[in-house]
């Protein structure tokens, strides 16, 4: 992955109000608010997404209150929800929807079940936009070589609360002091998981959460996970998440959802600079050679299979790591799954396949095994295609941070600031179906181009538009980061043009 721009306030806009996430939402959660709102919950879920991008609803209501911006933003919202089967459009003289009237809104949304539900279609709307652009499909990988469109990832980031505890009064009751590698941190622990495609901006944020029990990220992370996984079923592979991760989530992973799991392995000690991993012994594998019968000791380390031999001097050593031929999946009987891992085990009478299982077995005490060994090892040339998306979980930690002002949430309690973070997703989401429909618009202009060769007349009248859009386009690039939006009007007026030739995803 390339470094690239942040995305402008114009495209972050355009994506929001031209992708169907936030109709989607609504089209489920429409009951949840008061029915008497004389905004649409959409135009809510909008007002959480673009108080992201101006990094508070103080500076967002300066905005809307400023010329005609309202007036602007209504129309494109109406623009978005009339495409939109289940859209509903506001009156043109509806008042502008302020932080007030959003934040009854949200608390309103915020309350436990109502949140749960809204954390639940969240997913279940993500996964059906990420399938819309080509991720989380069935098709594509192997049990073997899962493939990262199908390889979902994930990571906690603890957010620290609006006001610091020395402040008498005004506190955040539920922030929680949390250990970390580098030292302690008070916050609300957050959880996201994700998917994303190959090109930039084409990530989407699949489900949030909030760890409850200090110390318990997994258990969150793994909530999520099921989540994400009770909508997308098999057209996972495979879970990418960092050390928070041990045996016991690996087995739950393996065996109920069927899902590889790639991350590295604790070492069981560090000498120096060296880690030192924990060898977990795999017992005999025998195969038979002219009717003999020829065993090699097999132990797990680092994730990855060795034989055990002897060296010159009688001391026990491993060789390299075992090559994997092949990862099978069987169904259990009462329910979940079986995985094996074939590995290339070489003998000088002829090299042979053994199947080792992942799973704790009979006789083993804990999960050592399915803490130490692992289907797709550091070792195998296809990991770091995989392991590659654990950064990605780290810069949308930034990402997400960069909306919020001085590394605070931006608002008291937990239950809010989840919200907040899936209005951030709501964000990312419709900027990775905005950026698959302008490739897929830049596919066609290619295909366009090689016919214009062929056939001038019919490329009458589209050319203009396509110039003009690529106008529109380059001349967005100058309206500010998102630390510092420009005018809100003036972006979206010079938008106006991209979105008049706005092509709508096939579904
Ligand atoms: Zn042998």
């Amino acid at each position: 992955m390339t470094r690239h721009r942040p995305p402008s306030v114009a495209e972050q806009l355009d994506a929001l109000f031209a992708s169907p996430l936030i109709h989607d939402l609504t089209a489920e959660l429409g009951d949840l608010g008061r029915r008497t709102r004389r905004h649409p919950l959409a135009m809510h879920l909008a007002y959480g997404a673009m108080a992201r991008i101006y990094r508070s609803a103080n500076r967002l209501d300066a905005e809307l209150l400023s010329g005609d911006t309202w007036q602007l933003v209504l129309e494109r919202y109406n623009e978005g929800a009339a495409r939109h089967p289940r859209g509903v459009e506001m009156p043109p003289t509806t008042p502008p929807l302020l932080a007030d009237t959003y934040r009854h809104v949200r608390d309103h949304l915020t309350q436990d079940e109502n949140l749960e539900t809204l954390q639940l279609a969240f997913t279940t709307h993500s996964v059906a936009l990420a399938q819309r652009i080509g991720l989380l499909v069935p098709q594509g990988g192997s049990r073997t070589r899962p493939h990262p469109r199908r390889t979902i990832y994930g990571d906690g980031t603890v957010v620290r609360p609006l006001y610091n505890r020395a402040e008498r009064g005004r506190q955040d009751p539920e922030a929680q002091e949390h250990a970390r590698h580098d030292g302690q941190i008070y916050g609300n622990n957050l959880v996201a998981i994700a998917v994303r495609g190959e090109a930039v901006q084409q990530r989407v944020i699949l489900a949030v959460g909030r760890v409850q029990q200090r110390g318990h990220e997994a258990d969150e992370a793994i909530r999520l996970i099921r989540q994400v996984h009770a909508v997308a079923g098999g057209a996972i592979q495979a879970v990418v998440y960092d050390g928070a991760f041990r045996g016991i989530q690996h087995e739950i992973l393996m065996s109920e959802l069927g899902l590889l799991v790639v991350n590295k392995v604790h070492a069981g000690r560090r000498d120096g600079d060296q880690r030192v991993h924990r060898q977990i012994p795999l017992g005999a594998s025998r195969h038979v050679v002219r009717g003999r019968a020829c065993e090699h000791s097999l132990v797990a380390s680092n994730g990855s299979i060795h034989e055990v031999g002897l060296d010159d001097a009688g001391q026990l050593v491993l060789s390299g790591p075992l090559r994997r031929q092949q990862v099978r999946r069987y169904q259990r009987g009462g329910g979940g799954w079986r995985f094996s891992l074939g590995v290339v085990v070489p003998c000088p009478k002829g090299s042979y396949v053994t199947w080792i299982s992942p799973h704790p077995q009979v006789g083993e005490r804990g999960h050592g095994r399915p803490d130490q060994l692992r289907l797709l090892p550091e070792s195998d040339p296809h990991f770091q295609r995989l392991y590659g998306l654990r950064n990605d979980s780290e810069s949308i930690n930034r990402g997400y941070k960069r909306t919020l002002i001085a590394d605070r949430a931006a608002a008291r309690g937990w239950r809010r600031q989840v919200l907040d973070l899936a209005s951030w997703g709501i964000l990312t989401n419709a900027l990775a179906w905005q950026t698959t429909a302008l490739q897929r618009q830049g596919a066609e202009q290619t295909m366009f181009r090689d016919s214009a060769t062929k056939d001038v007349s019919k490329s009458g009248g589209r050319l203009d538009t396509l110039v003009g859009s690529s106008r529109a386009r380059s001349s967005s690039r100058s309206d500010g980061s998102p630390t510092q939006p420009g005018p809100l009007a003036s972006i979206i007026r010079e938008r106006s043009l991209m979105a008049s030739r706005r092509m709508f995803l096939n579904d």
